[in-house]
């Protein structure tokens, strides 16, 4: 059983309209323990007329909310935050349990998800129009940002706390309202987000949650004229349906999908600094984020002594329950993330790879895997093409600038890429010729509250956190004055 200080915090039902409600079918998904397999809780199967009751309860909610001064969205907003920090170690536990990762990194991300509502709930403030020099004296052109509208925020298991506040937040502080469908994985660090706003004061409707399987619950959110815009963070395949159902009623669209990062070390890198970068940007979340290096490219000089290295560190991370003292690596989420993970592992070393971080003393439990180094990755592997979203850390090898770049490049996908180089010169050359929403150089973690965070290519539309997150829910309105 989950030990919690306020157990009114897990929640398993859905938030529509500021009731707590069941699916009116009767009809549950059960939630599990990725460490254990056991079944936590079983929450609502929204479908369709849950989905209509919370665009409408958006919908009603918006009249208000808009009109509210953005000082009192802002101050609502920070006693979200204040709520979220003081009940931070309940949503760590209610994470781990649901979501696997470890304890330590759950209470990280708590921080991190708080501060996004606390970043827009200053930029709440800062929400300004502009004035146009008009051509001619007696006219007057003004410009005037206003909320989007009902917002649907689509959100994955990987970071359950975070996906959401970087969306929500911006969304109430532009004067949007929202209908919130988590993962079907990590329902409850959701609903305990709804029990904290309910509690700081948020009005009812303004925020609304389904749980359950996507399909209905999509379906509805994208055919209703009603809900104005999409936010989605997940995978590329569920990112370019819901950008073809967003077509028939032309709806906004913000999308943070897959990534497939490249981690480059040239040879003149410093390689303690690119080891602990690896473990930073690899690892984290057991490799279950859409910014791990998935391809480790490295100059041939330095080939050798960056594996060893790096093959070192790794041999000792810790795995097992996301509980237990001193855990690095948790299980994975579920058995197709496993599969994919071992599948991925097989095929590399069928052509060729070489496993330098064998172990055989992985705890007991069928969503464990192994955190690994390959020796000798190929670009004919499944590993260079694919988001592995594991503890696998694939070395491939170049020797000249250009060779790293073509093969950085040579992805479908543009969200992060990460460097370590000590040349000045080449800092600026690669990080111009990266096609990436984010480049770190000599640092392999790059996702904070004040800089925008997104991709290009097949890795999505539009930018979270930083100046430019909300604007994603705030339209341009010009007001143009005659007769003057
Ligand atoms: P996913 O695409 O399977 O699911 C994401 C969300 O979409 C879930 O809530 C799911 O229920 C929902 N969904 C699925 N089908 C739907 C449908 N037909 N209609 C409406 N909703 C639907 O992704 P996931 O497995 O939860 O997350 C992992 C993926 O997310 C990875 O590809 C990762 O790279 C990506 N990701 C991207 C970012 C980013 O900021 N770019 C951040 C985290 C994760």
């Amino acid at each position: 059983m989950l030990e919690l200080q306020d157990k009114s915090l897990f929640v398993s039902r859905c938030l529509v309209g500021g009731e707590w409600i069941g699916a009116a079918s009767g009809e549950t998904v059960a939630v599990d323990n990725p460490a254990t397999g056991e079944i936590i809780a079983n929450v609502p199967a929204a479908g369709a007329d849950e989905t209509s009751g919370a665009i409408a309860a958006a919908e009603a909610a918006l009249k208000t909310w808009r009109k509210r001064s953005s000082t009192e969205r802002g101050a609502l907003l920070e006693r979200w935050h204040d709520l979220v920090l003081e009940n931070a170690d309940d949503l760590a536990r209610i994470m781990t349990a649901e979501q696997g990762k470890p304890l330590a990194e759950a209470r990280d991300e708590i921080r991190y998800g708080a501060s996004f509502i606390k970043w827009f709930a200053e930029e709440a403030r800062r929400i300004y129009g502009g004035t146009v020099p008009a051509p001619t004296t007696d006219r007057r052109v003004l410009t005037l940002k206003e909320p989007v509208g009902v917002c649907a925020i689509i959100t994955p298991w990987n970071f359950p706390n975070a996906m959401i506040t970087r969306k929500v937040a911006p969304a109430l502080a532009a004067g949007c309202t929202v209908v919130v469908k988590p993962s079907e994985f990590t329902p409850h660090s959701a609903l305990a987000l709804g029990v904290l706003a309910e509690r700081a004061g948020i009005p009812a409707g303004v925020i609304n949650i389904l749980t359950g399987l996507p399909a209905a619950i999509g379906k509805t959110l994208l055919d209703s004229d009603i809900v104005r815009k999409v936010s989605f963070t997940g995978s590329t395949r569920v990112g370019s349906l819901l950008m073809a159902g967003s077509a028939p009623t032309v709806k906004r669209l913000s999308l943070e999908l897959g990534g497939n990062a490249p981690f480059i070390v040239f040879d003149d890198a410093d390689l303690d600094l690119a080891v602990e970068g690896a473990l930073a940007s690899k690892f984290r979340n057991g490799g279950q984020t859409c910014v791990c290096a998935n391809r480790l490219l490295v100059h041939d000089r330095v080939y050798d002594a960056f594996a060893d290295r790096l093959a070192a560190r790794v041999q000792a991370l810790r795995v097992g329950s996301g509980f237990a003292d001193g855990t690095q690596i948790g299980p994975m989420i579920n058995d197709a993330a496993v599969d994919k993970i071992n599948a991925h592992v097989a095929d590399a070393l069928a052509k060729g790879a070489e496993n330098l971080t064998p172990r055989a003393d992985l705890p007991a439990g069928h969503r464990y895997v192994a955190p690994t180094v390959l020796r000798g990755a190929t670009t004919d592997m499944r590993l260079a093409d694919e988001e592995t979203f594991g503890p696998v850390a694939p070395l491939f090898r170049f020797s000249s600038d250009d060779e790293a770049i073509a093969i950085a490049n040579g992805t479908p996908f543009g969200l992060a890429a990460y460097f370590f180089t000590e040349n000045l010169q080449r800092a600026f050359r690669v990080a111009e010729d990266l096609e990436f929403g984010m480049v770190g150089l000599n640092t392999g973690s790059i996702s904070m509250t004040v800089a925008p965070f997104g991709g290009v290519k097949q890795s999505g539309l539009g930018r979270e956190g930083g100046r430019e997150g909300i604007e994603e829910y705030l339209e341009t309105k010009a007001f143009h004055i005659g007769g003057l």
